[in-house]
């Protein structure tokens, strides 16, 4: 003493004590018992700090909570932006930065990204500029770097046909107009139909919603599920047809429906009764049902009807907007990665040609080759 002691991953040791029904585990609560004792045996004067980490505050032993022991929470949540920035700078505090490198624009361009994915944004820039054969980190690594982390790196030659290629813009241009519609601000900011290794062959990055808390109305919980649901609508409205391309936005899109029927009391048929209880709050934040069968049998069938009236909504939104839709989709099939600037410009009927491209990859080879199979080279 003086000093901090840190204990990671608490729960592994601190995990509840009448958890067990076949007998418990005794290394463990010797283990946990020790650590109480000696925690009672500290002299408060003497400065000695404890502090444990935990993803799963719920299993805790309640011994372990009470006053004088971990008495005090801190909930680490997402950061916001001078969160982000500051983590950034601590990340890139022994790289080499370029000069153009402006961390606040990243910081604003990351939101909803925790510690670990910035360390990892600027660990993978690190590389890109050295396999380019550089001395610094540049803007531009960064934001690839950015695109990366969320969506995995480019399939370079990925071979699609020309129908493919417009069933992807469609669908993704799709996603976009629909959330451009619910909100009439700058949707995206950016849209490609350049196969990535996660995001299957396109993806729309949605505007992030900067420190926006947890709270969601209804209406905004049904504009997300619309906007889930835009890919597939515009797959039926334009091109009269249905891809497996959907099934991210139809998992996410059921997701949030069925949390509006079984937990957030947002059907007309349950009303204000939880059908679920909340397993683990700070890692996948799943549930489990706890209502009788037939119950849970009715609460799918509200599930479904949340899903109808979003999945009519966003194709009514698409056929009123078909005109947009074709003239997006053109210009995201000519240039294959568009940003929400350029987006807007379409919208606003300026050129987009003009737009001060913030963000936008400067590639200069295009990613696709050829659909023609005479015209696309061997294999070293
Ligand atoms: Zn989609």
């Amino acid at each position: 003493a003086p000093c901090i002691v840190f204990i990671d991953e608490i729960d592994t040791i601190g995990k509840s004590r009448d958890s067990g029904r076949f007998g418990g585990n005794d290394e463990r609560e010797q283990t946990l018992n020790q650590l109480l004792a000696e925690m009672d045996g500290f002299d408060p004067t003497k400065g000695i700090i404890l502090l444990a980490a935990t993803n799963r505050p719920e299993v805790l032993d309640k011994a372990l909570l009470r006053p004088g022991r971990f008495d005090r929470r801190i909930i680490i949540d997402r950061p916001n932006l001078a969160g982000r920035l500051a983590t950034l700078q601590v990340h890139t505090r022994n790289i080499k930065l370029a000069e153009d490198v402006n961390l606040e624009k990243i910081a604003q361009a990351t939101a909803g990204c925790v510690g670990a994915d910035l360390a990892n944004l600027v660990n993978e820039a690190a590389l890109r500029a050295v396999r380019k054969g550089r001395k610094a980190v540049n803007q531009e690594d960064l934001l690839v770097s950015f695109e990366l982390v969320i969506a995995g790196t480019e399939k370079k030659g990925s071979v699609l046909t020309e129908f493919e290629k417009k069933l992807v813009a469609y669908h993704e241009v799709g996603h976009a107009m629909v959330a451009y519609k619910q909100k009439n601000t700058e949707p995206v900011q950016k849209i490609t139909i350049v196969p990535h290794t996660q995001g299957a062959l396109g993806y729309t990055l949605l505007m992030p919603e900067e420190d926006k808390t947890e709270l969601r109305t209804r209406d905004e919980l049904m504009a997300k599920i619309a906007v889930s649901m835009g890919g597939r609508a515009a797959e039926e409205v334009v091109m009269n047809t249905m891809t497996n391309g959907a099934s991210q936005d139809i998992q996410e899109a059921t997701g949030v429906a069925r949390n509006m029927v079984a937990m957030f009391g947002m059907s007309d048929q349950f009303g204000m009764m939880a059908l679920a209880s909340r397993r683990s709050q700070y890692l996948d934040g799943g549930y489990s049902m706890t209502c009788a069968q037939e119950t849970y049998a009715a609460a799918d069938r509200e599930t479904i009807k949340i899903l109808r009236q979003c999945h009519e909504e966003a194709k009514q939104i698409l056929r009123e907007n078909r005109e947009l839709l074709d003239k997006i989709a053109a210009y995201l099939l000519k240039k294959e990665t568009i940003t929400g600037q350029e987006m807007m410009a379409i919208i606003e009927g300026r050129d987009p040609e003009t737009v001060d491209n913030y963000g936008a990859s400067k590639s200069s080879q295009p990613a696709f080759r050829p659909s023609v199979p005479e015209t696309i080279e061997a294999p070293a």
